[in-house]
């Protein structure tokens, strides 16, 4: 299990260090973990002058798996946009072919209360948007300003999936919803688009594959109302880049803070980068405030896609429950007046549930 952890910048390497003693816990308990560290964003460009640099690249395609902190920070505002930190991620995905983005929308009913939803709503929920990276709108050719006969200026750009990329997300999609409650909903706008219709038509060819998972479908504009409506209805969702960009955003508030959300970002052959949902949160950084949950929740999403361990992501899933249950809480999932644990006791407390269920 070769491991790059990429702590990245502001609060980054305080939240991987509480993941790194988890992996080390992991290991001395047997399993073969090895890791390297190597510099990220707003560090690479300290280190190396790239917000990628060509050694931390070696080392993520090297390794089985990444896991990363978070990039970005005031200091690096100014640079010229190819050397911005967000470059650093948007470049090593690129790099890796990672085409898949997994995003759960978890609520643990412990912490409820901080859904933007009535709590008997969202209590339980428990969905998956797996949405497409690579492709759609965002990439598609030709794209542009121009002049229309009417002199007046227009901004285009061109929304395009070939059946071969649908294909292998919604292979993704039914691999997902197989490790998970077998229920699979395609979302897409297939009575407008071309581009949905042929999306709709590929899913349901791949489903022939995978008798075992139910298929439905839905339109985008229905499936940004359903998921307030009553989210719970949702298993796993697939969607293309631009659906999925959105429909993801809307889904990480129904679950509260996003102190709490992990991500995976998958090549389809296994290899994945694991990363928290949140940005670097430089007004926290150094205070030992920083919840580290939703890094600890990316190893564990980890150890299910990439090293195809269930039961230890259970572990680590069912550890992070159980400090919440016992009430233990960082301060932006605290209620006002209630006390709070700091990054490295959070991450104890993990460590300390983790041990308890051995
Ligand atoms: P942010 O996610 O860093 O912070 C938003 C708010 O949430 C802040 O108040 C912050 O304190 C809080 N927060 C975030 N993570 C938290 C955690 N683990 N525990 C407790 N509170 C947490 O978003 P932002 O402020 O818009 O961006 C800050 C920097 O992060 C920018 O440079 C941005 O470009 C970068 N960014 C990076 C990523 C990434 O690395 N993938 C993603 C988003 C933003």
């Amino acid at each position: 299990m070769k491991i790059a952890l990429l702590p990245g910048d502001g609060i980054g390497p305080e939240i991987l260090a509480e993941a790194i003693k988890l992996l080390e816990r992991l290991r001395r308990d047997g399993l073969p973990i090895e890791t390297e560290t190597a510099p990220i964003g707003g560090a690479g460009y300290d280190a190396a002058g790239q917000p990628l640099p060509e050694a931390t690249l070696r080392l993520a395609q090297a390794a089985d798996a990444v896991l990363l902190g978070a990039v970005g920070g005031p200091r690096y505002d100014m640079l010229p946009r190819k050397l911005r930190p967000e470059q650093g991620i948007l470049a090593i995905r690129k790099a890796l072919g990672l085409f898949a983005n997994l995003r759960p929308a978890l609520l643990y009913t412990e912490v409820a209360a901080a859904s933007a939803l009535k709590p008997e709503l969202v209590a339980g929920l428990d969905l998956m948007i797996v949405r497409e990276l690579t492709g759609d709108v965002y990439f598609g050719a030709p794209r542009g300003r121009r002049t229309n006969a009417a002199g007046e200026a227009e901004g285009f750009d061109t929304m395009l999936y070939s059946e071969s990329e649908v294909r292998r997300i919604a292979r993704v999609g039914f691999e997902v919803a197989r490790k998970r409650g077998r229920k699979l909903c395609s979302v897409d706008k297939a009575n407008v688009l071309e581009t949905s219709m042929l999306w709709r038509e590929v899913v349901i060819e791949v489903a022939a594959e995978y008798s075992d998972v139910t298929l439905s479908h839905m339109y985008v504009d229905n499936a940004a109302m359903q998921l307030l409506r009553n989210p719970r209805q949702f298993d796993v969702i697939v969607t293309g880049n631009l659906f999925g960009d959105i429909l993801s955003d809307e889904a990480s508030m129904l679950a509260g803070s996003i102190g709490l959300l992990p991500s995976a970002s998958l090549d389809g052959r296994g290899k994945g980068l694991y990363e928290p949902i949140h940005g670097s949160a430089p007004d926290i950084v150094g205070q030992n405030r920083a919840n580290p949950l939703a890094t600890i929740l990316s190893a564990a999403m980890m150890f299910r896609y990439t090293f195809a361990r269930a039961d230890v992501g259970d572990r680590i899933e069912a550890a992070v429950r159980s400090v919440l249950a016992q009430g233990g809480r960082t301060a932006d999932i605290a209620a006002p007046g209630e006390p709070s644990l700091g990054t490295a006791e959070m991450g104890d407390a993990v460590l300390a549930a983790l041990a308890r269920q051995s």
